[in-house]
C-alpha cells in the first residue's frame, strides 16, 4: 500500500467532503447509496470511538465499492506531463458509469499501471477516447493494447480519436502504424495465448466537428468540440449520460467551443499548465519557450480560472502540471485570481464520486502488488499450430534443460489431467 498524498482542495470542497460524511454503521449505505464494506465500520457518535473498532474510511480502495445506478466515478490515472515520473503519469482519466460502462479518456505515458491498480477486468477496459496524438495523451496505448489482451481483454481494443489536417496526422494513421510497429510482439504471441484481444480498432472522426456525436451506445452520448493546441487536430469530449454532463478537455488554448458547450457540466476537466516562472526555473525552459508553451499552446492558471468562471461546473478539475509543494501554490493563486468555485487540483489516484446531490473527492489507496483480475469470460485455448517456429539456427542453440523442467510438466499434467510435452 502506498501513502495517501495530501489533497489540496478549496474550503468549499473540503466542506463538501465533510458534509457527506455521516455517522452510521457498516450495514447501511452511506448518504450516496454506496455500500461501504470491510473497514467501513463507524461508531455512532464521537464518544464511541474505540481503540479496536474501525472508523468509516475517507479514501477509496479499488474493487471495494458498488457504484449506484445513478452515480459516476472518475479516477485520475494520469495528471502530469510528457515526462512521466513515479508520482504522476501523463493524462488519463477513467470514467465509470452506474450502467456498468467504463470509458478511458486519454492514455498518456505511464498510465497503464494506474489503470491496472483499479483492478477492473480488462474486458471492460476496451474503449479509449483520445483528445490528440501527443505521447502524453496516448503514449501507453501499446501497453493497454498488448498488456490488456494478455491480462484478459478477449475482444479488440476500440479507439476513438480525431482526424488531422492531413491523413497521416490522424488517429487512424497513428493506430494502424502502432499496430505495424507491434508486428514482432503480436507475431510472437500467436499460438500461445487467447488470440481475441490482439486487435485494435480506430474510429476516426472530424476534428473540426462542433458538438458532433462521435459515440452513442448504451444510453451514453459522447460529442467532440475542437481544441487549439500545437497543430490542427486536438479535441475535447462531452459525455452525457443519465442527466449528467461530464467534460474532458484535452490540451488547448482556451477556446470558444469549450466556453459554450461545457456550460454547467457536473464535472469539467481542463488542462492548466505549470506557471511560467516554474517552467523556467524547474523545467529549464528558456523564457521565450516558457511563455509560448505555458500561455499560448496551453492554458495558463489564470486563464483556466477565467474559463471555469464562464462555464460554472459543479466541479472544476485542473491537470497537466507537476503537483509539488513548491509549484502548486502559484497554480492555485493563478486560478483563484479569476475563479472562486469548486476546484480540484488533480493528482494521480484522485477519485470523484458524482451524484445529483453531491461530489465526493477522495484519494485512492492502491495495492502495488496487484495482479490481473479474473477474465470475465472463459479463456479460449490457443491454437498451437499458429506458432511461428524459430529458425533451425536459433532453436539449435537451446541448452538441454529438459531434465529440470520435466517435473513441472509432470505436476501440471497430473493436476489438470493433461498430456503436455516439452517442445
Ligand atoms: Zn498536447
Ligand atoms: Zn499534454
Amino acid at each position: 500500500m502506498v501513502a495517501v498524498n495530501k489533497v489540496l482542495v478549496t474550503a468549499s470542497l473540503a466542506f463538501m467532503a465533510v458534509a457527506t460524511y455521516q455517522w452510521g454503521n457498516s450495514d447501511s449505505p452511506d448518504s450516496r447509496g454506496v455500500q461501504l464494506i470491510d473497514t467501513a465500520v463507524a461508531a455512532e457518535t464521537p464518544a464511541e470511538y474505540s481503540p479496536v473498532k474501525a472508523r468509516a474510511r475517507d479514501f477509496y480502495t479499488p474493487n471495494s465499492e458498488d457504484l449506484a445506478p445513478d452515480e459516476m466515478r472518475l479516477i485520475a490515472c494520469g495528471t502530469g506531463m510528457p515526462t512521466a515520473r513515479p508520482k504522476q503519469a501523463a493524462s488519463c482519466w477513467l470514467l465509470e458509469l452506474g450502467n456498468g460502462d467504463k470509458l478511458l479518456f486519454d492514455l498518456g505515458t505511464g498510465s497503464a499501471e494506474r489503470i491496472a491498480a483499479m483492478q477492473i477486468p480488462y474486458n471492460y477496459l476496451d474503449k479509449v477516447f483520445l483528445s490528440h496524438l501527443h505521447t502524453d495523451h496516448f503514449g501507453d496505448l501499446d501497453a493497454l493494447f498488448i498488456g490488456g489482451a494478455l491480462a484478459g481483454r478477449q475482444k479488440p481494443l476500440r479507439v476513438w480519436g480525431p482526424s488531422g489536417a492531413t491523413p497521416e496526422r490522424g488517429t487512424k494513421y497513428a493506430v494502424e502504424h502502432l499496430r505495424k510497429a507491434l508486428t514482432w510482439d503480436i507475431d510472437g504471441r500467436a499460438g500461445l495465448t487467447d488470440p481475441r484481444g490482439y486487435h485494435i480498432e480506430a474510429n476516426e472522426f472530424d476534428y473540426k466537428a462542433v458538438n458532433g456525436i462521435v459515440y452513442q451506445e448504451n444510453g451514453v452520448t459522447i460529442r467532440s468540440i475542437p481544441a487549439i493546441h500545437s497543430l490542427d487536430g486536438p479535441v475535447s469530449f462531452i459525455v452525457e449520460w443519465n442527466g449528467f454532463k461530464f467534460v474532458f478537455g484535452g490540451d488547448t488554448y482556451p477556446n470558444k467551443w469549450f466556453a459554450k458547450y461545457a456550460q454547467d457540466a457536473d464535472l469539467a476537466i481542463h488542462e492548466c499548465f505549470i506557471a511560467v516562472p516554474d517552467m523556467i526555473e524547474k523545467f529549464k525552459f528558456t523564457p521565450q519557450s516558457a511563455l509560448a508553451v505555458g500561455t499560448q499552446i496551453h492554458t495558463a492558471p489564470a486563464a483556466f480560472g477565467k474559463m471555469m468562471s464562464i462555464i460554472k461546473p459543479r466541479m472544476a478539475v485542473a491537470y497537466h502540471f507537476f503537483k509539488d509543494f513548491d509549484t502548486t501554490g502559484a497554480i492555485y493563486d493563478g486560478i483563484r485570481s479569476t475563479y472562486d468555485g469548486p476546484l480540484s487540483l488533480s493528482e494521480d489516484y484522485m477519485v470523484w464520486n458524482i451524484t445529483k446531490d453531491d461530489i465526493r473527492v477522495r484519494m485512492a489507496v492502491i495495492d502495488e502488488d496487484v495482479w490481473p483480475p479474473p477474465a470475465t469470460e472463459k479463456p479460449q485455448a490457443p491454437d498451437a499450430s499458429l506458432r511461428i517456429p524459430y529458425s533451425d539456427m536459433i532453436s539449435g542453440g537451446k541448452y538441454d534443460m529438459s531434465d529440470v523442467i520435466q517435473p513441472t510438466y509432470d505436476e501440471i499434467n497430473k493436476e489438470y489431467g493433461l498430456n503436455e510435452k516439452q517442445e
